[in-house]
């Protein structure tokens, strides 16, 4: 954002589309970062219903440069969009559009953003067996992500949506080479599923904001030496992470995904480098108030 204030016609406008979308932090995270660079842009959350009406009025507003796309347009926007990346189109959704002179190009920054989250923590998955809890959005983000940069030991997906988990475990089968494994959640498959396990991905909205008081695993299936990503994020430590935490296991935040997904995202619609710490600090400053 400009640091006198004025817009006019050479700002670049880029929004958060979504239904609910009034507490999304994306505005706060990139008007900091568009602030701290001094750069001739705003960010704001706009509230759509119809996602196809949305992308048409971008498409033929050439200063509107970029959206993140939230719940529940992820997978719609894709049919509304001229082109996107291969990987993607294979996960089966999007969270970002750039407008290149009305040519609308979609991509998602999750899967990318929770790799780094890993490999920031240094947790190497090579030939290690992973159990994703959920079968959703971002889980396939995330199972897509990890089987094409990793040689994995067993993926092992659990969900109470049988569809999904069947759906997503035909496409990684398809689309990848990783040992997929995947069945019903039941008290039974996670327990079995926790003595594999080397890694835990939980992607369900399990003990998220207003219901923090609920994890899926039980802390007595916790095994030493294991590694547990909550990708949910508010609150910031989770029912799950606190239990893994107090058992002596390394834990990851969903909040150094969502931080990398925005980072890169920022980085998409605006061709520099992202001011990384400031949001850092602003996504934490809000989630601890
Ligand atoms: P989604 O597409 O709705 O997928 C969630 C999956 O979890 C669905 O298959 C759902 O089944 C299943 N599920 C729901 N309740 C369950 C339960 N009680 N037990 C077992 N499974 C259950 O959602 P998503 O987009 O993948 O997001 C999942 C979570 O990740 C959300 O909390 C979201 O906020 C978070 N997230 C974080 C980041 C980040 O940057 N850190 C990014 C994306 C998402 P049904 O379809 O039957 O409900």
């Amino acid at each position: 954002m400009r640091r006198d204030g004025c817009f006019g016609y050479h700002t670049q406008v880029c929004a958060v589309i979504g239904n609910p979308v009034a507490h999304s932090l994306s505005p706060a995270i990139h008007n900091a970062a568009f602030d701290e660079l001094d750069l001739d842009f705003v960010y704001i959350a706009c509230q759509v219903e119809n996602v196809k009406d949305a992308l048409a009025g971008m498409r033929a507003m050439h200063s509107f440069r970029g959206l993140s796309i939230t719940i529940p347009h992820k997978i719609e926007a894709m049919k509304h969009v001229d082109e996107i990346a291969e990987v993607d189109r294979t996960i089966g959704s999007i969270n970002t559009v750039v407008n290149e002179r009305g040519q609308l190009f979609g991509l998602s920054t999750d899967g990318p953003g929770a790799l780094k989250a890993l490999v920031d923590a240094e947790v190497d998955m090579d030939r290690k067996n992973i159990l994703l809890l959920g079968a959703g959005g971002a889980a396939r983000a995330i199972s897509f992500t990890l089987a094409r940069n990793f040689k994995l030991g067993e993926l092992s997906i659990l969900d109470v949506n049988k569809t999904m988990l069947e759906q997503l475990t035909a496409d990684l089968k398809a689309g990848t080479e990783a040992p997929v494994k995947s069945e019903l959640l039941t008290e039974d498959s996670l327990k079995a599923a926790m003595k594999r396990a080397d890694a835990i991905i939980h992607c369900t909205p399990i003990g998220m904001h207003p219901k923090e008081d609920a994890s899926l695993i039980p802390r007595e299936l916790f095994r030493p030496g294991q590694v547990v990503f909550d990708i949910v994020y508010t609150p910031l430590e989770t029912k799950l992470l606190g239990e893994a935490k107090a058992c002596g296991l390394k834990v990851i935040s969903g909040v150094e995904m969502f931080i990398n997904q925005a980072v890169l995202q920022f980085e998409r619609f605006t061709g520099v480098d992202a001011p990384v710490e400031v949001m850092r600090r602003v996504v934490l400053e809000r989630l601890r108030t």
